[in-house]
């Protein structure tokens, strides 16, 4: 960015401290509070240049010890084979895999307490939830080393975006659930000598928090931003509109949402750096990302296997996609359905020389925007942990046929009673306007678009189009 007059940190004192950060306090930091994290971050380092087969052997080894683990200590796994006539040591290669059932989002719902395995301490793992983009809450538990594992592959595919360690990022992120109900952007002694990210929430995006966005920006001049996809859609809209050109960055790393196509333009003109897409979600973190030739997005395969899998009724080309996370013992997500769509197309190649496979085209993550009367939007996302933690709610989606209504849709779960809804309507409080009023309705079902994909939010004039990352 280039008017920074009122800035108190100079790019200099900014480099110097990004360099000890780098160097010093964020290798301290890790070796005391993330131990595994340097040797996977070792180790990722070399992989993604392994030979092709060098790398299918490595994931075929960490299968087979998922599976055996799996079968071992995991009650739901241990059923799940023997019902299909199978053990560990009936998966010999990566075909072999299509042996085993898919794990449904249901599943997860259903048996909870099956797929958690009996071989990890509860000292050493951690309870994470998502309400995805599929809108069906779901808890599940992380390994304390497994979060290292994925701090590392997160650290792999920033490199790539250009975004290192000390660097300066900001993050148009994250629902309030996260940020507490006053969220500031101004970064704390902890963002400021550690992490060194501005986070600027995407629950309440409103015309007088995106001013407030630009000028902690114009202070620290992020070198990154990484952002749900149309949250810096809508924030590089703004910034046009309002004649705002010194906000500026190297690179945008976009996720948790479809790009629409054309915004990956839209985004590079306004913000004069390169957008990189990716694709992840909280229970594994990141699946794939796009390196600097941006052509598809290079798996996370060292730590997972992703299948894209023809099924019935799907669009033309496309196929669901399954993962299978290599590394985590606590809750082995094997053959997991996360709810998303992929292109079959498996000959995309890619000039970096990278063996990590490629997977592009991924359709489905369409999420829209809650508005609020006041002309406020709430990224749909945000909304998604609305539910998370409640076992008496299997899925909801907010329907919307104008700003001042919005009606709670919600498949219910066991226990599901008037405190149930008591508690969604407390919860949906700070999310609403006075003006707005809030109906919350039971369903047996919340039906898909005709893509096959689920919406957290629906407005009335919205019918889903297909959208395909634009390139
Ligand atoms: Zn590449």
């Amino acid at each position: 960015m280039k008017n920074n007059t009122k800035g108190l940190t100079t790019p200099i004192q900014s480099d110097l401290t990004g360099a000890l950060v780098r160097r010093v306090i964020h290798p301290l930091w890790a070796k005391f509070t993330h131990p595994a994290y340097a040797r996977y971050m070792q180790e990722f380092e070399r992989n993604q240049y392994l030979h092709p087969d060098d790398l299918r052997k490595l994931q075929m080894l960490r299968l087979r010890q998922q599976l055996i683990d799996a079968y071992r200590y995991v009650p739901f796994y241990r059923h799940r084979m023997t019902q299909a006539g199978l053990t560990p040591l009936d998966i010999r290669t990566h075909e072999d895999l299509r042996l085993l059932p898919v794990l449904t989002k249901r599943d997860i719902q259903d048996h909870q307490d099956l797929l958690v395995s009996s071989n990890v301490s509860p000292s050493k793992r951690k309870q994470d939830q998502t309400g995805g983009s599929t809108g069906s809450p779901l808890q599940f538990y992380v390994d304390l080393e497994r979060f290292d594992s994925r701090m590392a592959s997160t650290v792999r595919h920033n490199a790539w975006a250009g975004l290192r360690i000390g660097d300066w990022h900001a993050q148009l992120w994250g629902p309030r659930y996260d940020f507490g109900d006053k969220p500031d952007p101004t970064p704390f002694w902890r963002q400021k000598f550690l992490y060194r990210n501005i986070s600027l929430h995407t629950a309440d995006v409103t015309e007088e928090s995106m001013m407030q966005y630009v000028e902690v920006l114009r202070k620290y001049r992020p070198r990154s931003m990484v952002s749900y996809a149309q949250s810096a859609v809508r924030f590089a809209e703004f910034c046009k509109a309002n004649n705002i050109h010194d906000v500026a960055f190297d690179s945008m790393i976009v996720s948790a949402e479809m790009l629409p196509p054309g915004k990956r333009q839209v985004l590079e003109e306004t913000f004069h750096g390169k957008v990189f897409n990716r694709y992840g979600c909280r229970e594994v973190g990141v699946i794939a990302s796009e390196c600097e030739f941006h052509s598809g997005l290079h798996v996370n395969a060292d730590a997972l296997i992703v299948e894209v899998e023809a099924a019935p009724n799907l669009p033309s080309g496309m196929g669901r996609v399954l993962v299978t996370d290599l590394l985590n013992r606590s809750m082995p997500l094997i053959r997991y359905e996360i709810g998303d769509l992929a292109s079959l197309d498996t000959e995309m190649r890619c000039p970096c020389g990278r063996s990590l496979p490629l997977i592009g085209n991924i359709q489905g993550r369409t999420s829209n925007f809650l508005r609020l009367p006041s002309g406020g939007m709430i990224a749909g996302p945000s909304l998604a942990l609305l539910a998370a933690d409640m076992r008496d709610v299997r899925q909801v989606q907010c329907i919307q046929p104008d700003p001042a209504h919005v009606t709670l849709k919600v498949v219910a779960g066991n226990g599901y009673n008037q405190r149930t809804e008591e508690e969604l309507r407390r919860r949906m409080q700070p999310y609403l306007e006075k003006e707005s009023n809030l109906t919350i309705v039971t369903a047996d079902s919340i039906p898909s678009e005709p893509s096959g994909k689920y919406r957290f939010v629906k407005t009335g004039e919205d019918t889903e189009t297909p959208t395909a990352m634009s390139r």
